[in-house]
């Protein structure tokens, strides 16, 4: 079966929430073998509502409602659905007593309201809410089911795993999806896409997608099969030719960010890194410990944002301080004043004003001193202040990654 979403509220068509539940719930039946083909957002309208599980239900073998099972006039979604498959609903007195016996065990009185709450679809099975008052329902149909579950997401997922899960296993034929997931650096998305289109575009099996978001590419490649073997052994001849075209660009493969790759690069090695940055303002160093248990590897560093203070760190420059002798003395100050192996550093115009003919906005110069010496690179990056910022900082700790993995150990 494929699966439809429909994520119920009227709060999540406003700029101020997002719907995460359908994240949850995609990853899962993934897990499943189960493809999410469709999913949307609907306000608390019972007519529009209605109108989407239709559509949905002619589809999808499997329809899951995310919320609007409160008990206030506008959580409509068991009207919605009733009216949908033309069934009527009965009030269920069980229900309305475990409500009851739960506003009893906080010390408070159960409202009239909650009453919608216990009135159950015909054909529904009830799905007991240990966290909540809203219980979910399972209601099976001629090519699969609808599936209400309530909104919170921590009374979302308790109900999927205790309740759900195993009433959609049930009605699945037996797929498999398996999964590779590679992260790569200092390449762009087209490019990348240049380079292994060739490979990937000959299998609909493995599904491969592209994903790409400020200088960090992944590349993830789906199989699905009937079974775990035919779904490894597909991955088993489509990733090894992708992953031999990206070489060392693959930063990890287990989901890590490059600043985790790197420090845990660094701790193999027994070393340790410093930064000296001016444009980045201190994205570097927050880049470096965002990875957890920084602490062993990255020492801290210099943040040189005017030229007096680079003048403070590395002594007097005659240069352009968005020059490579800058880059290379800032990175070789900031790894011997912090005690450092290694020392990487970031000077250049991030816009929107102080490019030159020479130093157009955009460059950055990033330098990495390390053991073997020191060297540095001038890269032009696209795109308005925060795009360069965030790009240079990027690349940056790719560089380090790069001077490492050319040091043996
Ligand atoms: P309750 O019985 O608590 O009223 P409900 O099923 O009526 O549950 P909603 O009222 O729709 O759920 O939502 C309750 C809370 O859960 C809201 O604060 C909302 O922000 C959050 N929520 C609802 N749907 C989602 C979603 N799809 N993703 C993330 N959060 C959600």
């Amino acid at each position: 079966v494929n699966a439809e979403i429909i994520a119920v509220g009227s709060e999540m068509l406003t700029p101020q929430r997002v719907d995460t539940n359908s994240l949850y719930l995609t990853d899962q039946l993934n897990a499943l073998g189960i493809e999410v083909i469709f999913k949307c957002v609907v306000g608390d309208d019972r007519a529009l509502m209605a109108a989407t599980i239709r559509t949905a239900i002619e589809r999808s073998g499997l329809v899951i409602l995310s919320g609007g099972l409160g008990p206030t006039e506008d959580d409509v979604t068991r009207d919605a659905v009733a009216e949908a498959l033309g069934r009527p609903m009965r009030y269920d007195e069980a229900i309305f007593e475990g409500i009851t016996a739960m506003f009893a065990r906080l010390g408070r009185k159960v409202a009239e309201n909650n009453k919608r709450q216990a009135m159950v679809i015909e054909g529904a099975e009830v799905l007991p809410n240990d966290r909540g008052t809203a219980p979910g329902l399972w209601i099976p149909i001629e090519r699969g089911g609808v599936l209400l579950l309530p909104g919170p997401p921590r009374e979302l997922t308790n109900l999927w795993e205790k309740q759900a899960r195993a009433r959609i296993e049930a009605i699945t034929e037996p797929k498999v999806i398996r999964t590779r997931w590679l992260r790569v650096a200092g390449m762009g998305e087209s490019d990348l896409d240049q380079l292994i289109a060739p490979v990937y575009t000959k299998y609909v099996n493995p599904a491969t997608t592209i994903l790409a978001k400020m200088g960090d590419v992944e590349v993830h490649l789906r199989a699905r099969c009937e079974t775990a073997e035919e779904a490894e052994a597909l991955l088993a001849e489509v990733a090894p030719p992708i992953e031999a075209l990206l070489g060392d660009r693959i930063y990890s493969r287990n989901g890590d960010p490059l600043e985790t790759a790197v420090g845990h690069l660094l701790r193999d090695r027994g070393a340790t890194a410093a930064v000296a940055e001016s444009c980045t303002g201190g994205l570097l160093g927050a880049r470096f410990t965002d990875a957890p248990g920084s602490s062993a590897w990255f020492r801290g560093g210099y943040l040189v944002y005017n030229a007096d203070l680079k003048r403070a760190l590395i002594g007097e420059f005659t240069e352009d301080p968005v020059s490579e002798p800058v880059a290379l003395r800032l990175a070789a100050a900031a790894a011997s004043k912090a005690g450092a192996t290694y020392g990487v550093s970031v000077t250049g115009i991030a816009g929107p004003d102080g490019g030159t003919e020479e130093n157009p906005v955009g460059t950055v110069w990033i330098g990495v001193a390390g053991p073997q010496g020191a060297e540095a690179k001038r890269f032009r990056f696209p795109g308005e202040r925060s795009r360069v910022r965030t790009l240079a900082a990027t690349y940056a700790l790719d560089r380090l990654r790069q001077a490492l993995i050319a040091t043996q150990i």
